[in-house]
């Protein structure tokens, strides 16, 4: 990976206290430690780096946005790293939104933005919901660096992370929206999902059919839609909401549907 273009952005505006760095090669945690009321409190804001360009002139405006996201979405999820890497790159960018989103490792989360994209204001709308959605795979180790997972384990993350963005960033993304599809279908979805190993699903070809799209059955993201609606019926069952299930494990989640 090319670190050519570091460059890091921070700010720390709120809280009482005023500051503006400009570093160049280190990531710093920041702590505020404020002392003299009821309660001692410590703020770790996030520091993003970004590590490469696709479109500098294109992507420079959405960094604050980014990091303004980050810094919400860490008081839903306390064990995100105090820093965060940012790829911006081109890969995986959805039509109607005109941004991509991976979690490439514990640290790193990819943004892909189309430049050509029309609707500047949905994509600009769509960075919240996606780096809540990425954010929430760091947080549980769905990461590129992480796994391989099998195409069921695959699924329930994605549904987690799914139904997370749903809950907190207000979007329920089309691709783990199941609410046209058949119980029935999704149901022999999960049995199909739930044949394919790791080793299986690490191939390309597999992994693209389910997650993304199915030429035989002619159905896109089944990986998504079934994910979603497992995690969903988990938290209907059992009562809980999507922040419970955050530190649970795939596995953890489908033995919950299975009792
Ligand atoms: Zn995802």
């Amino acid at each position: 990976m090319t670190r050519s273009s570091r460059r890091c952005l921070h700010r720390v505006s709120d809280e009482g206290s005023s500051a503006a760095f400009t570093l160049s090669s280190v990531p710093i945690r920041i702590l505020l430690v404020g002392v003299g009321t009821a309660s001692t409190f410590v703020i770790v804001k996030t520091m993003i780096e970004i590590i490469h360009h696709q479109n500098q002139a294109y992507e420079l405006p959405f960094e604050t946005l980014i990091s303004d996201s980050l810094d919400e979405v860490r008081n839903l999820l306390p064990n995100l790293p105090a820093s965060i890497q940012i790829y911006f790159s081109d890969y995986g960018i959805l039509e109607d939104t005109g941004i991509g989103g991976y979690a490439y490792s514990s640290d790193i989360i990819t943004i892909s933005l189309d430049p050509n994209f029309d609707n500047k204001g949905k994509q600009e709308a769509s960075i919240r919901p996606t780096v809540f959605h990425e954010s929430f795979h760091l947080s549980q180790r769905f990461t590129g660096e992480d796994g391989p997972f099998s195409a069921i384990d695959n699924a329930l993350y994605e549904g987690m992370a799914t139904v997370f963005e749903r809950e907190y960033a207000g979007v329920f993304e089309p691709y783990g929206d199941y609410r046209q599809t058949s119980e029935e279908k999704l149901k022999q979805w999960t049995e199909e999902l739930r044949k394919l190993s790791a080793e299986v699903f690490a191939n390309e070809e597999v992994y693209s059919k389910w997650k993304f799209y199915h030429p035989e059955l002619k159905e896109r993201w089944i990986a998504y839609r079934t994910g979603t609606w497992l995690v969903d019926e988990v938290l209907k069952k059992k009562g809980l909401t999507i922040l419970d299930l955050r530190t649970k494990k795939a596995a953890d989640v489908l033995s919950m549907y299975d009792k």
